[in-house]
């Protein structure tokens, strides 16, 4: 069974965001980048998955500009065994991704796929979900436990939902999105640092895969969030009770 793992290349999360002066996104030049959290999670599962004996190949795939690539090579060193570039400029938004990835499968016929639940840069929680439906596959999102029966041929995901926990069974191929709770991902060693010199990374443009690259939608403005006011320091419970309900209004 092959297991493909979408990762997108995005902002470091340590990095703190700052917008471009013609408010059209965020600063990416000069400003360092990684794999996506949820995507470092969602290929550590699938790694388990295949060191369990319950897949054959892990295949990562990402999307964007010529670096991305340098994604794939951290994924690779984590320890997939190939990977896939579909090279495209400009904004990549999430109904355009899952229709690459739904070509793709048509060409590597995976019988899972591990995504993030969201990518951290656009926040979007939607490419998965799309996915799922352009595929008609069942999906299993914001997994938290992802139990595989080969026999079978199903997926047990456990989901965290606002009471309690959530039980899905899926049949295979499906589409599971990965919560920050499912594992602990790896960190690459040098060794496979260097094994992941060798390994393959596939091109592949947008038009090979007959996607075509174009929007329906259009970000208007990106801005800043209103910066916060100094918080003040009351002497005695009673001030602080007569400005939460004269000044605050909130009691
Ligand atoms: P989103 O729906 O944009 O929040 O992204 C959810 C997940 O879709 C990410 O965690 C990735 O697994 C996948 N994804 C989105 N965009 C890309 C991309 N450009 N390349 C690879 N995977 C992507």
């Amino acid at each position: 069974m092959k297991v493909l793992v979408a990762v997108k290349r995005v902002v470091d999360y340590a990095v703190k965001i700052r917008v471009k002066p013609d408010k059209s996104g965020v600063e990416t030049q000069n400003v360092k980048m990684s794999m996506n959290p949820f995507c470092e999670i969602a290929l550590e599962e699938a790694l388990r998955i295949k060191e369990a004996g319950l897949a054959s190949e892990v295949v990562a795939v990402s999307m964007g500009s010529a670096q991305c690539v340098d994604t794939l090579r951290t994924g690779l060193a984590m320890g997939a065994d190939r990977g896939i570039h579909v090279e495209a400029t400009g904004a990549l938004y999430p109904l355009t991704v899952a229709k690459v990835l739904k070509a793709l499968v048509e060409v590597e016929k995976p019988r899972l796929i591990i995504m993030g639940k969201q990518a951290i840069d656009d926040d979007c929680n939607q490419t998965g979900q799309m996915v799922a439906g352009l595929l008609g596959w069942p999906q299993g999102t914001f997994a938290s436990k992802v139990l595989l029966d080969r026999e079978k041929q199903l997926a047990t995901v456990e989901r965290e939902v606002d009471g309690g926990l959530e039980t899905l069974c899926l049949d295979l191929p499906a589409v599971i999105t990965t919560d920050l709770r499912l594992n602990q991902p790896r960190y690459a060693t040098l060794p496979n640092i260097m094994k992941a010199k060798s390994k393959v990374i596939k091109k592949y443009t947008p038009q090979e895969l007959n996607v075509e690259i174009k929007s329906d939608l259009e970000v208007i403005e990106v801005t800043e969030p209103p910066k916060r006011k100094a918080g003040v320091i009351v002497s005695s419970v009673d001030e602080l009770i007569d400005k939460l309900k004269n000044e605050a209004h909130v009691i």
